[in-house]
């Protein structure tokens, strides 16, 4: 049985990746790892559409995550985050291990917050040093207007802008510079198709102000040191060497295509399967959606939709998180994914949903999508 991965991080690694990583061990103080590495964090900058340098960290996705608060709040800060999913929350447990007061917005899972909850909480706290905000909720599905979101904060409010974009970087718009956000951070195993242990980071001027009155404890993640090492083409630890051999050819991958291009890529199979989906039966899950993952409500009583496709036809997909466990299941399309792995999850979904003796109308959801593909092909 042919097997295929449809979850939103680990995502595909594309086959020729895969090989270049299994070549023999190369050194990182070597000028081969250097000049590597060099054109990895040029490409970094233009995925990111900033001119500030981008770091990478070897960590998932969390480290930089705990990287952004340590080296840029102090204990007592105050700040505002999102409890709209599991990734929304955790900017809420970092902080609360290292003392900070979290004005926690909480949201119904399965919608985005909004600039006027955003706004309120800032009335109540005036002193807000930062704002986290997940561009892309993994957890839920859920896309949050970051670009919309920063102007209207930006118009009065000089804190910190922190944005979860692990995986929305790469699969939706992000311009780090003219969205004037000062902190975004993603990791290796979502938008940019490698395994899993690469995180990444930029910082705005604003930030790396900060990161001098910072007097949180860091060392591994100290960015003032890994910042010194990437001026010099190096890192500040010994990096995984592999990944960014790996890193090298994805982001080539991913200027080949060009970043507008691979943007409007996603919406498309986003579209393409929500559309398919819908027409099958399925009721959708988040509004609005995220060109990363779709998520949407199993069957009716039919909680095993997930196990069947897996076992049945080698179909990885992901469920839902704490409370939503057993009633969502999501579908990534985030990475090394076209049009025909959409059609060919929707086209196991068939099979599946007959296999459960669930009522649909017999090719609809594959014929769906294609419909929305073309259209969208000759418009966008
Ligand atoms: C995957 C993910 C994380 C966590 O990243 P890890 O690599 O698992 O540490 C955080 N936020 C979002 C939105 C994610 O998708």
């Amino acid at each position: 049985m042919k097997t295929r991965l449809f979850t939103p991080g680990p995502t595909p690694v594309p086959e020729h990746i895969m090989v270049t990583m299994a070549q023999p061990m190369v050194h990182h103080r070597t000028d081969e790892f250097k000049d590597a590495f060099v054109e990895v964090n040029e490409n970094l900058k233009y995925l990111f559409c900033t001119e500030q340098p981008v770091l990478t960290l070897t960590s998932s996705g969390s480290g930089a995550m705990e990287a952004a608060i340590v080296n840029t709040l102090s204990r007592g800060d105050h700040i505002i985050t999102v409890n709209g999913g599991k990734f929304g929350k955790r900017w809420g447990k970092i902080s609360e291990v290292y003392d900070l007061i979290n004005h926690q917005i909480d949201v119904e899972w399965g919608s985005a917050v909004s600039i006027e909850q955003i706004r309120a909480e800032l009335d109540k706290a005036p002193d807000t040093q930062a704002i986290f905000l997940t561009h892309s909720e993994t957890s839920t599905g859920v896309f949050t207007d970051v670009e919309a979101m920063a102007q209207e904060i930006r118009s009065d409010f000089d804190g910190l802008i922190i944005v979860d974009g692990i995986t929305a970087v790469g699969a939706h718009e992000m311009r780090f510079d003219d969205w004037e956000l000062d902190i975004v951070v993603t990791g290796s195993q979502k938008g940019l198709m490698i395994p899993p242990g690469l995180a990444f980071i930029a910082l705005s001027d604003r930030a790396w102000k900060s990161t001098e009155k910072s007097d949180l404890p860091s060392f591994y993640f100290d960015l003032g040191q890994a910042r010194k090492a990437f001026e010099k083409g190096d890192t500040a630890w010994t990096p995984a060497v592999t990944l960014i051999m790996g890193l090298k050819e994805s982001l080539a991958m991913i200027r080949r295509e060009g970043r507008e291009d691979v943007w409007k890529r996603h919406a498309r199979l986003a579209a393409g399967l929500r559309s398919g989906l819908t027409a099958l039966g399925f009721k959708l899950f988040a509004s609005p959606p995220s060109n990363a993952v779709t998520s949407a409500y199993l069957p009716k009583g039919q909680e095993k939709f997930q196990k069947v496709m897996k076992e049945r036809y080698g179909i990885t997909m992901a469920g839902g998180q704490e409370h939503l466990k057993g009633k969502i299941f999501r579908v990534s399309h985030l990475g090394y994914y076209d049009e025909g792995d959409m059609l060919t999850f929707l086209h196991y979904a068939e099979r599946t949903l007959s296999d459960l003796d669930i009522a649909f109308e017999a090719g609809v959801g594959v014929a769906t999508a294609q419909q929305t593909f073309s259209t969208l092909l000759s418009t966008q």
